[in-house]
């Protein structure tokens, strides 16, 4: 049952990590009016089963007047908010609390601050700084860590193949940055999405230029084409040329369907299934976008 929509505010972002799924970085451009959010909010109220708005990006505190309307504007129709940054305004833990405290105030259920080798390798971080001073507020808040690949033996695995650690998923930038040298499994294995429900999803992502996400770069229309309550009502995932073959196959059901053009082994399902997307871009570009997502530019 779909319960959450994530706006992705903005691929605008501070930083321009390694492993970022949506190739967010200082120079992307874009992010919603504020009559855009208060249109899907209304949308996803008429949805009937959202529970749970979330504020990510990019990251959502560069457009903060934004961010805290339409936190506001959220909460004001009965949705749970959470937000996700990666806390870089923190330059002390009193004016990270500056920027806080507004939005202990509007009530937020979840705040969730990136916080790993990634963003910083500093012993005194801006996020730990952040996480310091969201737990003074008594915010609700977690960190997110993402490590860098590392490569273990895997004894649970036939032959003790290894097996990639650290919590990278090798979709978008991980594609490009990380993959390389690092052990891989037969495309043929990755015949189930690990990690989206793709049948019934419980959450979609919604980015400035209307694209509603299953998962990054994979989409169900466009909102500002479509209403969003039409969208999510008219899914049907087997009529989904590319979810479809995903979720009844995997990546591996998505190249056999389509004949892709394919290397005999990938780190893990989201490595196969990003270069079969990436191959299939220009053929079906309603359902494939943002080419942001891709790593081209707009
Ligand atoms: S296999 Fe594809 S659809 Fe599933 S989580 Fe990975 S990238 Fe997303």
């Amino acid at each position: 049952m779909l319960t959450g929509i994530h706006f992705l505010l903005s691929y605008k972002c501070t930083y321009e990590c390694d492993h970022c799924f949506v190739f967010s970085s200082p120079s992307a451009e874009g992010t919603f009016t504020a009559h855009q959010i208060r249109s899907a909010l209304d949308e996803a109220r008429k949805i009937g089963t959202i529970t749970e708005i979330y504020f990510e990006g990019g990251e959502p505190t560069l457009f903060y007047p934004l961010l805290l309307e339409g936190t506001r504007m959220a909460r004001a129709a009965g949705f749970n908010v959470g937000i996700v940054t990666n806390a870089y305004f923190a330059t002390t833990e009193d004016d990270a609390a500056l920027w806080l405290k507004p939005l202990k105030e509007l009530g937020i259920a979840d705040l969730s601050i990136s916080d790993d080798a990634f963003h910083s390798d500093e012993k005194e971080t801006p996020a730990k700084r952040a996480l310091a001073a969201a737990r003074k507020l008594g915010l609700p808040v977690g960190s997110i860590c993402i490590e860098p690949p590392s490569v273990a033996a895997n004894t649970a695995r036939a032959k003790g193949e290894p097996i990639v650690g650290g919590g990278v998923m090798f979709r978008g930038r991980a594609v490009e940055k990380l993959a390389a040298g690092l052990p891989t499994r037969g495309w043929e294995s990755f015949a189930e999405c690990p990690h989206e429900e793709l049948r019934d999803p419980g959450r979609v992502h919604l980015d400035p230029y209307g694209n509603v996400q299953l998962c990054q770069g994979l989409c169900i229309g466009n909102a500002w084409q479509t209403p969003l309550s039409t969208l999510v009502k008219n899914y049907d995932v087997a009529a989904h040329p590319i979810a479809g073959p995903l979720a009844s196959g995997g990546p591996a059901r998505l190249v056999r369907e389509y004949d892709i053009p394919h290397e005999d082994g990938y780190v893990d399902a989201c490595h196969l299934c990003f270069r079969a997307r990436q191959a299939l871009l220009d053929r079906f570009p309603q359902y494939l976008a943002p080419r942001q997502v891709y790593g081209i530019a707009a």
